[in-house]
């Protein structure tokens, strides 16, 4: 039976010198998916760089369990699964904490920060699922996926990502800068659906080597969907989105693996303490109740009409004079008080305000320039903003009489709900150049007229 030749049997007809070195695998093993780092403009040091100083923001700025004992089960536990974990070759400064956060969420930080939200740990019926939520987290660190998706963001659009406030520069040591935001880690966080079938395959692989239920992941993210059916789903599928035939996926792999161990481990009694302990700790308020994310969002006061002026290299704008400049230059971001904020997974989040932003195109001078850029930085925007969609096709207008077009699309607010973003496109000498305004879908009529008088103030030199 072709199944029951062993990996370095096949090996040994192709090249005799290598099979002194071969262990022969059983069968069962040598079956498994590989599965393989994917292209990457950074280095696993930068890797950890970039994870490090993002982590070290995300203490300061989140609300940590702040118990010894939480953090040393999640070490533990991580360790444990750390140790059945592929990190092709890389040798990751793991960390583990614990976030006050009811929110069922967690994230792992390129280099192996990981943090999970209190909300996870509650939501686990057991040991195995909670091992299942990190084994996936871990997986997208050894996989490098934050920075994979980086340097494909930074290849097709030349920026960061819209939830990152729009960064600029297209050389790595510029990206680690702008990736070394915790408040701009957006594009480090959110995964593609591939990235996630990926994350699964090896989770699962890691949670079968250590003896878990290798069934336990899948069971874990099936609860959190039928449980939320019809409501707001939770924030792990925000950063995480479900792909498709997510448990068929995982049920072939197990049976890839060799089918579920009979003694495969559930519960542990560290994990029911550990558990009771989170359950005590205090409750942390977010500063928008209800949101889904928020942290730093709240209902801002309405935009002034009197407005300040702006003064950039290549253009002129004003802005209402209640709010504020974040950035300079190419990573431009005009805000109310309470409009920007980091949600409780730490990205970045612009909920109320307009931005702007230059990316790079080929051709200025092509006669399709414009519409040619503005598709590539919309397929942007959706790559690193997995639930954007178009809402109204771009349509011709002008902007300080230059041929513009002018784009609406939806997106998941910061504040919670939708958000509705406008984005206006014109090619100058130095790129294409774009103004996003952003407002939550159900205040948008609120913020229309200041977006408009904004635009309107808008002048090139
Ligand atoms: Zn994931």
């Amino acid at each position: 039976m072709f199944n029951s030749i062993p990996i370095c049997g096949r090996v040994a007809r192709h090249t005799v010198f290598i099979t002194i070195t071969l262990i022969c695998v059983p069968a069962a093993l040598a079956q498994r998916t590989q599965l393989k780092p994917g292209w990457n403009l950074f280095s696993v040091q930068q890797d950890i760089a970039v994870g490090k100083e993002n982590a070290s923001q995300a203490i300061r700025q989140l609300p940590l369990c702040n118990s010894p004992k939480i953090d040393g089960y999640l070490t533990q536990l991580g360790m444990r699964l750390v140790a059945h974990l592929d990190t092709h070759g890389a040798t990751y400064p793991w960390e583990f904490h614990c976030v006050n956060d009811r929110a069922i969420n967690a994230f792992a930080l390129p280099g192996g920060y990981v943090f999970v939200n209190r909300g996870a740990i509650e939501a686990a019926d057991n040991e195995a699922q909670l091992a299942g939520v990190m084994a996936h987290e871990i997986s997208h660190v050894a996989l490098r996926h934050g920075t994979n998706q980086a340097s494909k963001a930074e290849a097709t659009q030349g920026v960061l990502g819209i939830a990152g406030g729009l960064f600029g520069g297209g050389v790595s040591g510029a990206m680690m800068q702008a990736l070394s935001t915790f408040a701009a880690g957006g594009v480090l966080l959110r995964y593609s659906r591939t990235a996630e079938t990926q994350a699964d395959v090896s989770g699962t692989q890691v949670l079968y080597d250590s003896g878990y239920d290798p069934r336990a992941m899948a069971q874990f993210f099936e609860k959190l969907e039928a449980e939320t059916k019809g409501k707001n789903p939770p924030e792990f599928f925000s950063d995480h989105p479900n792909p498709d035939h997510r448990v068929e996926r995982v049920d072939q792999e197990i049976s890839k693996l060799g089918g579920i161990p009979p003694n495969a481990r559930k519960d542990s009694q560290e994990f029911e303490a550990a558990k009771r302990e989170v359950m005590n700790l205090p409750i942390v308020k977010k500063a928008v109740p209800g949101a889904a994310g928020g942290s730093g969002i709240s209902k801002p006061a309405p935009p002034s009409a009197n407005y300040a002026s702006y003064q950039a290299g290549s253009f002129a704008m004003k802005y209402p004079d209640n709010w504020k400049k974040y950035g300079d230059q190419d990573n431009l971001a005009f805000a109310p008080d309470g409009g920007v904020g980091s949600d409780s997974s730490g990205h970045g989040a612009l909920a109320y305000g307009i931005s702007v932003g230059t990316q790079k195109v080929q051709d200025p001078n092509a006669p399709n320039a414009l519409d040619a850029a503005t598709q590539q930085l919309i397929e942007g925007l959706k790559q690193s903003n997995p639930n954007m969609k178009v809402t109204r096709q771009p349509a011709r207008v002008r902007l300080n009489n230059q041929p513009a077009l002018s784009t609406y699309l939806a997106n998941d607010s910061p504040a919670g709900g939708q958000e509705t973003d406008w984005i206006i496109t014109v090619v100058r000498p130095e790129g294409l150049v774009y103004f996003v305004c952003t407002a939550p879908q159900s205040e948008y009529s609120n913020y229309d007229k200041t977006f408009g008088n904004i635009l309107d103030s808008v002048r090139f030199k």
